[in-house]
């Protein structure tokens, strides 16, 4: 049996039908900007995640520019960023103009390690913060970073590409940032079927600078305020979410469900499981093991390999590590935790809709491997 790290191929009955025949509906009427789609699609967003204002975009990457933007980040302001996250994260501060300081990370949670991050704040008195809320949960100190924030003038973005669907103290994680941003990439938890994003605030006038800057700084059709970008989401982008926003709880279910199948079995293993706390109701987005015995992690990977069942390491390497952070980071703050964090990172499969026979191959053939 072969188990894919991902598969998205699994449809539900009549996902498809539904697609094809709006592809023809836009396509016959060119409905490709705008319009009806996107307009829904932010309705819909903001109802089911609770929040005043959703500004879609082109993708998540852009997200987070706009965000950085919006807020007044500009030429040379400081930013400081995990130093374990997607590379975009530290791309969108370069972007700008702006200048990154990565914050180590806190190998017990994935997140940010708050005495490094508080300790960073106020030696280098940062115009913006961001938090990447990887794996489908957040910092157990996200309200203290939160509010920390706010008491200090820091203004926080909330890098949110894998978090769409996670709870925090019984509310949508989203609902309480300054600002926060996510990702409609195929493989995130609410996908696309091409690329795009979401800036989320609860704050006008925020909302308004970001729209305007998602469609060329425009306050009138030739009238530009801002030098902004096109970062619009386009119409067929947007009827694929709101199919697939029908969808998106019995999603979200089912890769929950293989999270804490994969949880119960790793709690008598000899293998250092991170799951969230009890703050966070994870989406599922993925499973989190850290194996610091890198020979044993090696044996499992090979092993993976020739049975045919894929694995994922997010992230492999630290930002600062990355080559194209050369000249380009302001400072790194922390002992280096997040470079051990990133050589011992190891995912198992999850996404929507695995069988069980795939989620026990899983776990009988990590039995076999580890002693
Ligand atoms: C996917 C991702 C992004 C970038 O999103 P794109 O839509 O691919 O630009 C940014 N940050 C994190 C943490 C992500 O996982």
């Amino acid at each position: 049996m072969k188990v894919p790290f991902i598969d998205l191929k699994r449809f539900e009955d009549g996902f498809i039908d539904r697609w094809e025949s709006k592809v023809r509906e836009l396509s016959i009427n060119t409905s490709f900007i705008g319009g009806q789609e996107v307009a829904v699609l932010e309705e819909k967003l903001s109802e089911y995640l609770d929040i005043s204002h959703v500004v879609t975009c082109s993708n998540g990457t852009d997200a987070i520019q706009i965000a950085l933007r919006a807020v007044g980040v500009e030429n040379d302001d400081l930013v400081l960023i995990p130093d374990v996250t997607f590379w975009a994260t530290f791309e969108a501060v370069i972007n700008v103009g702006a200048k990154p300081i990565t914050i180590d990370v806190d190998k017990s949670s994935g997140g940010v390690d708050i005495e490094t991050f508080f300790k960073a704040a106020k030696e280098f008195k940062p115009k913006a913060a961001i938090l990447a809320h990887l794996y489908g949960w957040a910092t157990p100190y996200l309200n203290d970073i939160r509010k920390f924030c706010i008491e200090n003038s820091i203004y926080l973005i909330e890098d949110g590409a894998q978090c769409f669907g996670t709870n925090y103290f019984g509310e949508s994680i989203y609902k309480n940032a300054q600002i926060a941003t996510t990702s409609f990439y195929p493989a995130k938890v609410l996908g696309a079927a091409g690329d795009g994003g979401a800036i989320f605030t609860n704050n006008y006038e925020l909302s308004e600078i970001a729209r305007k800057l998602t469609n060329h700084g425009r306050d009138e059709h030739y009238g530009h305020g801002y030098v902004g970008w096109n970062s619009r989401l386009d119409a067929l982008q947007a009827a694929y979410l709101n199919i697939s926003l029908d969808y998106i709880d019995s999603r979200i279910e089912s890769r929950r469900s293989t999270c804490s199948i994969y949880e119960n079995y790793l709690k008598d293993k000899n293998i250092h499981h991170i799951k969230p706390n009890q703050d966070f109701e994870e989406n599922g987005y993925t499973n989190l093991c850290i194996i610091e015995d890198h020979k044993l992690k090696s044996k499992i990977e090979q092993g993976f390999k020739e049975l045919g069942i894929g694995y994922g390491n997010i992230y492999p390497g630290a930002m600062s590590d990355q080559n194209g952070a050369t000249n380009k980071i302001h400072a790194f703050c922390g002992i280096g935790n997040s470079k051990v964090f990133c050589k011992s990172v190891f995912n198992l499969p999850v996404f929507p809709y695995m069988k069980n026979e795939e989620i026990e191959f899983t776990i009988n053939s990590l039995d076999k491997l580890v002693p």
